[in-house]
């Protein structure tokens, strides 16, 4: 089952996304082409007067590496997608710009003064490879918005949801394990509390909710009351209060105590870049905010397996879900180049030719209407590489050009046989191998 594929009509308003099969029905019957090979995007030759369109929600799991995206309609999966990161190779880039521009300081140069005093940040900056995970989930967003009816957006905001948490009491948490509530008070509870016993430090024992001050004498059932406890300590403790058992250990009463009372805040801090996402997404679309908790909950409930757009499709409330599709695209940010004229060596020396001069980049990026990075249909008719081959184009100024296929690297091949089918757009794409999502 693969991805629904996006429709848009002869006025290029988005219409709900269709099958595949019934696209290639479409395309057959020559009613409609294909604009827009990734996300796979068709175009109908006529024109819709008042089309019906059923509401889509797009759930977004921000991470750090991986975003997990995904489209549903109701509670059916019908397009999802990984998106990968930058962050690592854009902060590795700066690092090593910041060492070679250091080095100029030790070196018999004129004297230059350092700059530091004149450097303000202004407000909401955000580091560059942070930043980069910011604007390339909206670019994703706002794109897929122009190609389909999505009328929602539920992302993953917090790790808990403490507000919702601190506004109700927990009436017999014990018995709410199977609930949502009970699920997310234990999983703040383990979090707070360090995966161990609060009276021995014991870990890898199976943990119970504890009354720090006991039902019975007056406790409540507010977060703020309660401690994860080993079945020994718990026992031991029965009905007595806190300060009873710890009568001998008042250091680990003061500390439990203090731990108690501490914000519920404090634990579940909102990241920068989510927050900045959700800000701006919120003036696109109405958004919904969702927990962490609440993901996890809902995919162990649904047994489903760990991927970024299984997490994705998870979020926010859900009674039920069914997937129309097992092969999110696996969309990885790969950046538009250097602009940098000179090749440099590790030492951040130019890179000199067999002359002595320094080789400069001085020839076009555009070969024979081709740019590094764009993806081409190849149509070798003789030779060692005859046949069609899809890949990533590398140009050549001799227009002899390396064409990149998911089976390896073909050289040399004639510009004249390459035909544009998606235009370099700083992403590079492919399918995740159809995969099992069930546990
Ligand atoms: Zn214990």
């Amino acid at each position: 089952m693969q991805n629904y594929v996006f429709v848009i009509d002869a006025e290029r308003k988005p219409l709900n996304p269709i099958s595949p099969a019934r696209a290639r029905e479409l395309l057959t019957k020559q009613k409609a082409v294909v604009i827009r090979r990734y996300p796979f995007t068709i175009m109908l030759k006529a024109k819709i007067e008042t089309p019906t369109l059923k509401p889509l929600t797009l759930k977004l799991d921000p991470g750090s590496k991986v975003t997990g995206i995904a489209i549903l309609e109701g509670e059916r999966v019908i397009w999802a997608a990984n998106l990968e990161h930058r962050g690592q190779q854009i902060k590795s880039d700066l690092t090593k710009r910041l060492s070679i521009r250091r080095t100029r300081r030790s070196r018999k140069t004129r004297y230059r003064q350092p700059r530091f005093s004149n450097r303000s940040r202004r407000q909401g900056w955000l580091a560059p490879s942070l930043l980069h995970r910011f604007l390339s989930i909206e670019t994703w967003v706002k794109r897929l918005c122009k190609y389909s009816p999505i009328t929602e957006i539920v992302m993953e905001l917090v790790k808990f949801d403490t507000q919702k948490m601190q506004a109700e009491t927990i009436e017999g948490v014990q018995y709410q394990q199977g609930t949502l509530w009970g699920y997310q008070v234990r999983e703040y509870l383990l979090e707070k509390w360090g995966r161990c016993c609060a009276y021995c430090n014991s870990s890898g024992v199976p943990l119970q909710i504890d009354h720090i001050k006991p039902k019975s004498k007056g406790g409540s059932d507010r977060i703020s009351n309660l401690t994860l406890a080993c079945e020994r300590c718990n026992l031991a403790k029965g009905n007595k209060p806190v300060e009873d058992f710890l009568k001998k250990d008042s250091a680990r009463l003061r500390k439990i105590r203090s731990m108690a009372l501490q914000p519920l805040k404090d634990a579940a801090a909102v990241n920068s870049t989510r927050w900045a996402l959700y800000s701006t997404l919120k003036a696109l679309l109405p958004i919904k905010s969702s927990s962490g908790a609440q993901t996890k909950y809902n995919r162990l409930r649904f047994g489903l397996v760990k991927e970024h757009w299984i997490d994705a499709s998870c979020t926010g409330d859900l009674n039920h879900i069914i997937f129309s599709t097992q092969q999110p695209l696996l969309i990885k940010a790969s950046g538009w180049g250097k602009r940098e004229m000179v090749t440099k060596n590790k030492y951040g020396f130019p890179v000199l030719n067999k002359e002595g001069n320094q080789a400069l980049k001085t020839r076009s990026p555009v070969q024979y209407g081709f740019r590094t990075g764009d993806i081409v249909r190849a149509n070798v008719p003789k030779g060692k590489h005859q046949g069609v081959h899809l890949g990533r184009v590398s140009v050549r100024e001799s227009g002899a050009f390396d064409v990149t296929t998911p089976l390896g690297k073909l050289q040399s091949i004639r510009h004249k046989h390459c035909q544009p089918i998606h235009r370099k757009d700083g992403y590079s794409y492919s399918f995740h191998p159809m995969s099992t999502i069930v546990q």
